[in-house]
């Protein structure tokens, strides 16, 4: 550009007019933006967020012990201890996840035989210290029960692709 042009596009404020213009063609323009927390983006039925422990519709915990989630999570986040109950049943004693060490695999939900250790849609669970994210049984209860229309819901929609 020659000296004569910059001077030309200094002394008429062309930056400026050109900064204006592309702020009016784009202020009339469909936002892309979202007004977070108070909106949010649409999540895939496969996001896998915080963790919860699923019961069946009569409250029965769905966990049957078989600690294959354990097994198969390659962070060790998982800490299962069961014992049987006085009907025979074989349910867990205790059940925490180590959230710190967690890399949101999936692989505990996949190796799951009956869904009840999930993933969930919930993704606003940071906390001011590493105890909070140290998850025990009735919390990944708790949170089964908060969130499971929408856990139904996305298992649903998954369904026919697993
Ligand atoms: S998502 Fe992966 S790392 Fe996290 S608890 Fe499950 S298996 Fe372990
Ligand atoms: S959550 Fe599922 S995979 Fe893990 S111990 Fe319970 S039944 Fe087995």
């Amino acid at each position: 550009m020659s000296l004569l042009t910059r001077s030309a596009r200094t002394l008429f404020l062309g930056e400026l007019l050109y900064g204006m213009s592309l702020t009016l063609r784009y202020f009339f323009k469909r936002k892309v933006t979202i007004n977070y927390p108070y909106e949010k983006g649409p999540l895939s039925p496969r996001f896998r967020g915080e963790h919860a422990l699923r019961r069946y519709p009569n409250g029965e915990e769905r966990c049957i012990a078989c600690k294959l989630c354990e097994a198969i999570c390659p962070a060790q986040a998982i800490t299962i201890e069961a014992e049987p109950r006085d009907d025979g049943s074989r349910r867990t004693t205790r059940y925490d996840i180590d959230m710190t060490k967690c890399i949101y695999c999936g692989f505990c939900e996949e190796a799951c035989p009956v869904d009840a250790i999930v993933e969930g849609p919930n993704f606003e669970f940071a906390t001011e210290t590493r105890e909070e994210l140290m998850y025990n049984k009735d919390k990944l209860l708790a949170n089964g029960e908060r969130w499971e229309p929408d856990l139904a819901a996305r298992l649903e929609a998954d369904a026919p692709y697993r």
